[in-house]
Parts: C-alpha cells; sequence; structure tokens
C-alpha cells in the first residue's frame, strides 16, 4: 500500500518548494499537479484556443498526452512527447493554466492520471483540490497558506529571477484574481480539507514548515 501526503493552499504558498522539501526528507516522490494544469494552458494558449470553449478543450484533450516521469527522483513533464519544463513556468502559462482549470473536462483527465500515480507510488501531492477531491483518504493533509503581499512577493522573486521582468503589482493583482477563481469554481475549489492541518507560512521559513510538516507526521505514525 502507497501512502501519499497532501499540500494544498493557494498561489505563491511555497507549496511547491515545501512538498519537494518534504517529499526528500520522507524519501519519497513529490508530484506537483499545479505542472500539468500548466501543460493543457500551454497546450491552448499555442494552438489560440479560446479558454472557455470545453467542447473543443475536451475534443483536444482526448488527443493529448500528458506524461509525468520521475528522472533521479524529479519530476519532469511530456507534454505529446516534447519536455516542456522549462516552458510552464512563464507568466502567460499561469494565467492559461488558471482559466483552463475551472472545465471538468481538464479537471477529470488531470485528477484521473493523478490517482494513478498516487496508487502507484508513495507521494507528497501538492496542488487545490488534492485533500478535497483527488485523494480525499491521504494519509496527511496539510493546507498551506500565507499573508496574501507575502505571496506576491515571493512568486514576484521567483519570476525576477527567472529573468522575467513583471511589475510587483501585476503578480499581486494576478495572484488575487487566481485565488478568487481557484476558490469560487464549481469544480473541486480550493478549500481547506476538513482533516488538513493549517499552516501559515508567513513568518517561517521554508524548514521550518518541513519541520512543522515532519513532525506532525511522526506523532502520527
Ligand atoms: O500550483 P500552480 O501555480 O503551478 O498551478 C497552476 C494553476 O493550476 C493554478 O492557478 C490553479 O488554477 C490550477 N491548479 C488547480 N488544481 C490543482 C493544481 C493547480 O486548479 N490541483
Amino acid at each position: 500500500m502507497s501512502y501519499s501526503v497532501a499540500i494544498d493552499g493557494p498561489s505563491g504558498a511555497g507549496k511547491s518548494t515545501i512538498a519537494s522539501a518534504l517529499a526528500k526528507e520522507l524519501g519519497i516522490l513529490h508530484l506537483d499537479t499545479g505542472a500539468m494544469y500548466r501543460a493543457v494552458g500551454l497546450k491552448m494558449l499555442r494552438l489560440g484556443i479560446d479558454f472557455s470553449d470545453e467542447d473543443i478543450i475536451s475534443q483536444i484533450l482526448e488527443k493529448t498526452d500528458i506524461d509525468i516521469k520521475f528522472e533521479d527522483g524529479k519530476q519532469r513533464v511530456y507534454l505529446d512527447g516534447e519536455n516542456i519544463d522549462s516552458l510552464i513556468r512563464l507568466h502567460e502559462v499561469s494565467k492559461a493554466a488558471a482559466s483552463i482549470s475551472g472545465l471538468k473536462c481538464v479537471r477529470e483527465k488531470l485528477a484521473q492520471a493523478q490517482r494513478k500515480l498516487a496508487l502507484k507510488y508513495d507521494m507528497v501531492v501538492d496542488g487545490r483540490d488534492i485533500g478535497t477531491y483527488v485523494l480525499p483518504n491521504a494519509d496527511f493533509k496539510f493546507f498551506l497558506t500565507a499573508d496574501e503581499q507575502v505571496r506576491a512577493r515571493r512568486r514576484y522573486e521567483e519570476l525576477k529571477e527567472k529573468g522575467q521582468n513583471i511589475d510587483y503589482n501585476i503578480v499581486l493583482e494576478d495572484i488575487k484574481k487566481r485565488d478568487k477563481m481557484d476558490m469560487t469554481r464549481a469544480i473541486a475549489p480550493l478549500k481547506k480539507a476538513q482533516d488538513a492541518i493549517v499552516i501559515d507560512s508567513s513568518n517561517m521559513t521554508p524548514a521550518q514548515v518541513v519541520q512543522t510538516m515532519i513532525s506532525y507526521i511522526k506523532e502520527r505514525l
């Protein structure tokens, strides 16, 4: 039997960094589900599809292959056979991912793929709906959050480091917009699972967050 740790929370809360560090500590894999939504977003962006046209997106998805591979323990995303890791963090792709993530056909396809992976491997899985919808029976559930301004600042620094010069206020507005879209969508909206532990990382270092999670996991094991 494989075991899973679900980490959900809003954009820029540090889920990916924390999930990856936690997985390393536990000696298991990390599945970043946002990368899968980004892959779908990238495909539709390239094809110039209207992000609200569910009929067309559903047809395209049937012929789309999104493959997650773990190479040296690190997740790699392949879109129709092409490695797209260097493209999915672009700001345009973030926006596309946020738009298509509200569609039922997208969520169903990706959730199914995520469940399949979690059945096969021990994993830390991060996203928005992992503890509530994808893996409601996850062994451990965390809801990682942080102050809006702190999250925007972190995203801004991350983008800057990658050479993307974007105004801080645009990043903040985008974060607010994406949170609203994620929290208000009809299918699997972002919300804390009833049995999730809330961690506010506004004044914590990543190492402190990971240690908090590890202590909690050890206590229950
Ligand atoms: O986490 P990340 O920022 O990479 O996610 C990109 C987008 O994918 C988010 O804005 C969110 O709308 C969507 N997403 C989702 N459910 C998940 C993971 C991501 O809706 N489990």
